[in-house]
C-alpha cells in the first residue's frame, strides 16, 4: 500500500491523513500516475468523477457536477495578451470557481471515511463552495469567518445553510486551530491547501492537456498556494503517466497590494515569509498574506521553469473590462490578474508571441461590482430616435 501522506518537500510519508509535515511544510497524496486521459467520459460526463482513478474517493456523493472546464482559443484577446491565448473558464462550476473540484472530492472522500461532518475557514468562494457540497450530500457543514466579514459576503456563505462562526483574532492563525479542532470534534475541515483539496483540484490540469496538448504556459492566480499545488501535482502525474514529456511553465499572479509569493520570488528567496504592509485590492479572493502553501506554490513555480509576479489593481481591472469587452466572459478581478500577468510576460520576453498559453479564468464573482453605465431613460416614444443615436 502507498502512504496516506507524503511531505513535497523532505519526502517523509505519513500513514495517517495529516494535513502538515513535520517540517512545517503542507502534505499531499502520493503521486498517482494518470496512465490514459478518459475523454471517452461515460456516465460521469466531462466532470472530475471521469478521473477516479486517480481520485480519493469513486463518486460523487451530491448531484453537483464539479470539473468539466470549458477551455476555448480566445483569439479576440491575443493582441492585448501578446500570445495565443486559450481561456479555461472556472466559472462553470457549481458554485463559480475552481474550489468546487475540491469541494466535491473533499466531501466524498469523507463521507467515504465514515466522517458527515466537513467545514473550511473562508470568507469567499471556498466557504459557499463546501457548504454547497455538504447541503447536497445531505451532510452538516461549519464555516469559520472572520468577525468583521462584510455583509455580502456573510450573506452568500448563508445562502447554504451551513453554521457560520465569526472568529475574533488573527484570520491566518485560524487555518491551523481549525485542522486541531475538527480532529477532536470530528469535523474534516476542507481548507485550501489540504490533500483532499489538492486531489480534486489537481483535475483542472488533466482538463487543459486534454484540450491543449501543446500548451507552453499556464497562468494562475495564487493566494494560499493550494491551487497552484494542485495543478503542478496534477502535471506531475500526467509525466508520470507517460502522457506529458515535458511540464508547461507555470507563472503565478498575485495582486501587488498583497503579493508574498511573488515578493519571495523576486528576492530569489527559498521560503515565503508573510507579507508586511498589504494594502486592500480589488482582486478579494487573493489577499493572502500567510500563505499556507507559499512556500510550495514557489517550488511549482521553480520546477517547472516558470515565474512569480504581480500586477497592480488599474493592471487587473482594465484585463477584467479586456476579457468581457474582447471576450464575451463575465469573471472576478483575481481571474484577470492572469491576462494582466500574461500580458506583462509578453512585454518583458519571458513568454514569447508564438506560445500558447492558457489563463486559469478562476471564478466569475457576482457581477455587480463595476461602473454604472450612463443608460439613458426614456419614454416609450422616444426609443425609436435613441436606437439611432448609438
Ligand atoms: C481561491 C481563489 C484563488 C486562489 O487559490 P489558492 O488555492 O488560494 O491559491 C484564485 N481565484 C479565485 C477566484 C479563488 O476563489
Ligand atoms: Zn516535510
Amino acid at each position: 500500500m502507498p502512504p496516506m501522506r507524503v511531505c513535497y518537500a523532505c519526502e517523509r510519508t505519513f500513514e495517517t491523513p495529516r494535513a502538515r509535515c513535520d517540517c512545517g511544510e503542507p502534505l499531499w497524496r502520493p503521486i498517482e500516475p494518470l496512465e490514459s486521459c478518459p475523454s471517452d467520459a461515460g456516465s460521469s460526463g466531462r466532470s472530475i468523477w471521469r478521473y477516479d482513478a486517480v481520485l480519493p474517493a469513486s463518486q460523487p456523493t451530491g448531484d453537483l457536477e464539479a470539473g468539466g472546464a470549458a477551455v476555448w482559443r480566445s483569439r479576440s484577446l491575443e493582441s492585448y495578451a501578446g500570445a495565443n491565448v486559450w481561456l479555461a473558464d472556472e466559472g462553470r462550476n457549481p458554485t463559480g470557481s475552481f474550489k468546487d473540484r475540491g469541494s466535491a472530492v473533499g466531501v466524498a472522500a469523507t463521507l467515504e471515511a465514515g466522517i458527515d461532518r466537513v467545514g473550511t475557514v473562508s470568507h469567499g468562494n471556498m466557504a459557499s463552495s463546501v457548504a454547497a457540497h455538504a447541503a447536497a450530500a445531505g451532510i452538516d457543514c461549519t464555516v469559520l469567518v472572520p468577525a468583521d466579514i462584510a455583509e455580502e459576503r456573510i450573506r452568500a456563505i448563508a445562502r447554504f445553510d451551513p453554521q457560520i462562526v465569526r472568529v475574533h483574532g488573527d484570520y491566518g492563525r485560524l487555518y491551523y486551530d481549525a485542522l486541531e479542532l475538527g480532529r477532536r470534534h470530528g469535523i474534516q475541515f476542507l481548507n485550501s491547501d489540504v490533500p483532499l483539496r489538492v486531489a480534486g483540484q489537481k483535475t483542472l490540469a488533466f482538463d487543459l492537456l486534454e484540450t491543449v496538448p501543446s500548451l507552453d504556459a499556464i497562468v494562475l492566480p495564487v493566494s494560499s498556494g493550494g491551487n497552484a499545488s494542485a495543478v503542478w501535482k496534477g502535471l506531475l502525474e500526467l509525466r508520470a503517466g507517460g502522457l506529458l514529456e515535458s511540464l508547461p511553465r507555470l507563472y503565478l499572479i498575485q495582486a501587488a497590494a498583497c503579493d508574498p509569493i511573488a515578493a519571495a520570488y523576486r528576492s530569489d528567496r527559498e521560503r515565503v515569509d508573510p507579507a508586511s504592509g498589504v494594502k486592500e485590492t480589488v482582486a478579494y479572493s487573493i489577499a493572502n498574506a500567510d500563505p499556507p502553501s507559499g512556500t510550495r506554490a514557489l517550488a511549482a513555480v521553480r520546477d517547472t521553469d516558470g515565474a512569480a509576479l504581480s500586477v497592480d489593481d488599474d493592471a487587473i481591472l482594465e484585463a477584467q473590462d479586456r476579457l468581457a469587452r474582447d471576450a464575451g466572459v463575465r469573471v472576478e478581478p483575481a481571474s484577470a490578474t492572469t491576462v494582466a500577468g500574461l500580458r506583462r510576460l509578453t512585454e518583458r520576453g519571458d513568454v514569447g508571441p508564438d506560445e500558447t498559453v492558457a489563463c486559469v479564468l478562476t471564478g466569475r464573482g457576482y457581477g455587480g461590482e463595476g461602473e454604472l453605465p450612463s443608460a439613458p431613460v426614456v419614454d416609450r416614444e422616444d426609443l425609436e430616435s435613441s436606437l439611432d443615436s448609438e
